[in-house]
This record gives structure tokens, C-alpha cells and sequence, in this order.
């Protein structure tokens, strides 16, 4: 049996069939504003798009287990909904996966993007066969997902995990969660996004809607560019942002203890030295048990992790 894993991003959705760990396949990536199409009715467009994506690549519906889906957003397990989704509106307080199912008949588990992430990254990428880890991607934003004691952990009410709005700096920036001073504030490309006319001056960033460049990525890209072209102020931006979330990753291992912290995200592989940053960080500053054993290490399966996490997520649900 396969299921299918959907990624949806902020700006792009990937789609892929999987079949228990391998490769996955019929691998397709397309713009979410163009999944989305039918504002105010995202069930029945991602419902359109799904059978659309199955007609294309002749897959019979009746080989399928089930569908997982990442979404950018927290999740309520209490009522199944989608809840803050700030960059895909029409996923809002939408109960994605209650009514996916019935009109496709299948099972259709839904979760936080970097959640399914960590679940990948443990089943079969970096983290397989630790049983504690944190995976934290830096992207528009920074996200992060837990698996403890071998499973992902979730929390009470499905939002754990939030550690992009731990409190960085409490008389700090305002984060786009509506609170002030959180980490993404500090590292992240809408962090470096808001630092660009600074860096780069205001000639480059000129006529630009900063908060409407946040999930575009553009300035945060030029950004990463001026440091690679030796801009001093670039440089020290992206080393100064791994070592705020070297700080808030220190915060995190003292209270968690987990074996492994995986890094990932456009930010981290835009800049490989903050992977070095982030580790010199962590090990002068988290307590020494804490610290001893702890590895600090990249994504092994870079932008496809979700996918494989969402293929497990149906695995799990559906074997019970
Ligand atoms: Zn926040």
C-alpha cells in the first residue's frame, strides 16, 4: 500500500506517492497560490488538485493507505482545526483532514510542517534510531518539531514545539505571532528580511513593502549574497542571527536533554557556517551533561523530510 505526502509551504506545495521509506516518487512541486485557487473553499480546491495529481500519474485511489498533509500553522487536537496560519489565510480554523476525508474516502491526517519534519528525519533520515531529537528549520520563519522517548511529541493540544515565539528579547521586536521579542525575530529570513536596508542600504531595498516580502524571500536571498560577496555587515548579520539561535538552542537542549538537534531551512543551507556558530554556541553554554553527548547536525533529507514524515504520520495512524 502507498500513501501520498503533501507539503504545503507558504509560497510552494510538493506532492509525492511513498511507499514505506523508499524514495519518493511522482514527485511534483507547484505554487500554493495556484493549490489554493478557490479562496474560501481550500477543501475543495486541494480536493481538485489531489485528484487531478492521481489522474496525472495513474494512480489507483484503492492502492492508497491514506494522505498525510503539512501545513504551516499549529494545529488543535482538540478539534482537529487548523489555528494561526498566518501566511495561507484560507487555511485558517479550517479542519483540513475532517473534511478531506469523506469526500475522498480516504484517511487524511494533517500536522505542522516541521512536526511531520522531525517525524521524517527520525523514521528515516538523520535521526533514525535516536530516540530524543529537535529538528529546527530556519525559513521565513523558524519552526521546530520534537520527537521524545521514539515518538513525536505534540503536546496537550497539538501546538508543542513552538519554539520560534520563546521569548528572546521581551522588550524586542514585534513578531508577526503578536508577541514581542520572540526568536524569529532573531533568526530567520524574515529576521534578515527586516535588517536589509541596513545591510544592504537603502538604494537595494528601495519601493520595497517589507512585511510583504517576508514569504518571498527576495532581500533575505540578497542578504545571504552580500555575505557571501564579503559584506562585512552581511557577515556579521547571519553569524550574529546562528548565535541568538545557538542562545535560544541552548535554552531548549538544557530543559529537553535530547541527543541530536537537526538544523535545516533555506537560512541554514544559505549559510553553512551558522551549522559552526550554532555548535560553539550550544557547547560553551548548555550545561556539560546536557551538552556531552549532544550532536548538532544538517537535514539528510533536505526539502523531501515532510514528505516522508507524512507518509509515516498516515503509517502510524492507519497500523494502530
Ligand atoms: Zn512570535
Amino acid at each position: 500500500m502507498k500513501t501520498i505526502g503533501i507539503d504545503i509551504g507558504a509560497t510552494k506545495t510538493v506532492i509525492a506517492s511513498l511507499d514505506n521509506g523508499g524514495e519518493p516518487y511522482a514527485f511534483r512541486k507547484v505554487p500554493s497560490a495556484a493549490l489554493l485557487t478557490s479562496k474560501g473553499n481550500a477543501v475543495d480546491s486541494i480536493y481538485a488538485f489531489l485528484m487531478d495529481y492521481l489522474n496525472v500519474e495513474a494512480i489507483d485511489k484503492d492502492t492508497l493507505k491514506g494522505i498525510g498533509i503539512g501545513v504551516p500553522a499549529v494545529l488543535d487536537s482538540n478539534t482537529q482545526e487548523i489555528v494561526s496560519c498566518p501566511n495561507l489565510p484560507g487555511l485558517d480554523r479550517l479542519a483540513l483532514g475532517t473534511l478531506l476525508s469523506p469526500k475522498i474516502n480516504l484517511p487524511v491526517l494533517v500536522e505542522n510542517d516541521v512536526n511531520l519534519i522531525a517525524l521524517g528525519e527520525h523514521s528515516f533520515g538523520r535521526g533514525k534510531g535516536i530516540d530524543n531529537l529537535a529538528c529546527i528549520f530556519v525559513g521565513s520563519g523558524l519552526g521546530c518539531g520534537l520527537i521524545l522517548r521514539g515518538e513525536l511529541y505534540t503536546g496537550a493540544d497539538g501546538a508543542a514545539a513552538e519554539f520560534g515565539h520563546t521569548i528572546f528579547d521581551p522588550e524586542g521586536k514585534i513578531c508577526g505571532c503578536g508577541a514581542q521579542g520572540c526568536i524569529e525575530m532573531y533568526c530567520s529570513g524574515r529576521s534578515l528580511t527586516l535588517a536589509a536596508p541596513e545591510i544592504l542600504g537603502e538604494t537595494e531595498t528601495a519601493g520595497k513593502n517589507l512585511g510583504a516580502e517576508f514569504g518571498r524571500w527576495s532581500l533575505a536571498r540578497k542578504v545571504i549574497e552580500a555575505a557571501h560577496a564579503g559584506n562585512s555587515k552581511a557577515i556579521d548579520a547571519m553569524n550574529t542571527s546562528f548565535y541568538h539561535l545557538g542562545l535560544a538552542i541552548t535554552n531548549l537542549v538544557n530543559i529537553l536533554n535530547p541527543r541530536l538537534i537537526i538544523l535545516g531551512g533555506g537560512i541554514v543551507s544559505g549559510w553553512p557556517n551558522g551549522l559552526q556558530v550554532v555548535r560553539e554556541t550550544v557547547n560553551t553554554r548548555a550545561r556539560t551533561v546536557v551538552r556531552d553527548r549532544l550532536e548538532i547536525d544538517i537535514s539528510m533529507l533536505g526539502d523531501k523530510a515532510g514528505l516522508y514524515g507524512a507518509a509515516r504520520l498516515v503509517e502510524l495512524t492507519t497500523d494502530k
